[in-house]
């Protein structure tokens, strides 16, 4: 079984970024007002998440470890319309097979925390308020050719800063704050939306971008997109998420990118974040552990909505 599960982390997990992903898609799941994440080392060394949601009571610690083990989904038609992030429950486990991971955890009513480590199995009372910390040490230490593929301290460190971004601008209701080394990086209080995306692609973003709003009752669009002649040097910002899930959609970018198309003049695409709210029976959400594709009933309908949306911001005058 640590096997298989060592092969599960392969898709899982990637990077120390992948960790983050994981860790904090089960502190939403669970409630949390505020997230921290604490790295070490870009993440290589330690990735600790600490929230304030619902916890886990002590006699289902192990269990949360174990392949195939999820408190989310109770039945197959539950899977087909996951309002949960992570459904899988082979995240924990995965990363478990290839990393020193504890938990640490207490639910409102338990009398104090209780502290699992994985590898030893070892329960024992510990000392935090009503919420998880899960900390994983030393990624990829027992697998040493994995390992080898981790990039720099920065560079897996931008991964990890960049997953907490994708988190964090769907959630502004979320607070959120970043440590690197015991240094603050990020904090992000719990505010508006339009705040949160000042806070996260910075202040010039708003001035730079216009907001983007269409409601066709099955389908709405909102987010902000970035004017064409002031935005480019933040080209690299480009957000969608289906349903507060952050995607990556071909479909959407091409429609995006055919908005742009009599306003760029050949420059590079903005900055763009958009929230797609869609019936759920309109899309096929398709969560690989790395990355998330949707299938749209009607694709054609999306494009030209997207689209439409995008001009509309832009005051692009359609022809
Ligand atoms: P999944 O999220 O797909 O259920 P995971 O392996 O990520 O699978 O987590 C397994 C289980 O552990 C979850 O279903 C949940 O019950 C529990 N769990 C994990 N992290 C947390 C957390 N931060 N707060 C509360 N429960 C958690
Ligand atoms: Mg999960």
């Amino acid at each position: 079984d640590e096997l298989v599960s060592q092969i599960a982390a392969g898709e899982v997990v990637e990077r120390p970024a992948s960790v983050v992903r994981e860790l904090v898609d089960n502190a939403l799941d669970a409630g949390a007002a505020e997230v921290g994440v604490k790295l070490l080392a870009g993440g290589i060394r330690s990735v600790l998440v600490e929230d304030d949601g619902a916890g886990i009571p002590a006699a289902e610690l192990a269990l949360a470890l174990r392949r195939h083990a999820t408190s989310k989904i109770a039945s197959l038609e539950e899977l087909e319309r996951v309002g949960t992030m992570g459904f899988r429950g082979e995240a924990l486990a995965a990363i478990a097979s290839v990393s020193e991971l504890s938990l640490l955890s207490r639910t409102a009513d338990a009398p104090h925390a209780h502290r699992l480590d994985a590898r030893s199995g070892e329960l024992a009372p510990a000392a935090r308020g009503t919420g998880t910390s899960v900390e994983v040490r030393e990624l990829f230490f027992s697998t040493p050719a994995r390992r080898k593929f981790l990039k720099t301290e920065s560079t897996e460190l931008a991964h990890c800063t960049e997953a907490l971004r994708r988190h964090a601008l769907a959630r502004p209701d979320v607070g959120f704050g970043l440590w690197h080394d015991g240094k603050p990086l990020q904090q992000w209080r719990r505010s508006s939306p339009e705040q949160r995306l000042a806070q996260v692609l910075g202040e010039d973003f708003i001035g730079a971008s216009r907001p983007v709003a269409l409601d066709l009752g099955v389908l709405r669009i909102a987010g902000r997109t970035g004017l064409p002649e002031a935005a480019r040097a933040r080209a690299d910002h480009q957000y969608v998420y289906v349903n507060g899930r952050h995607v990556r959609d071909k479909l959407i970018a091409h429609a995006v990118r055919a908005a742009y198309e009599d306003v760029l003049h050949g420059g590079r695409q903005p900055a763009y974040v958009l929230f797609i709210e869609i019936a759920p029976e309109r899309v096929d959400v398709n969560v690989h552990p790395t990355k998330t594709e949707v299938r749209f009933r009607e694709s054609r309908e999306v494009h030209q909505a997207v689209r439409k949306a995008i001009e509309a911001a832009l005051a692009v005058p359609r022809a």
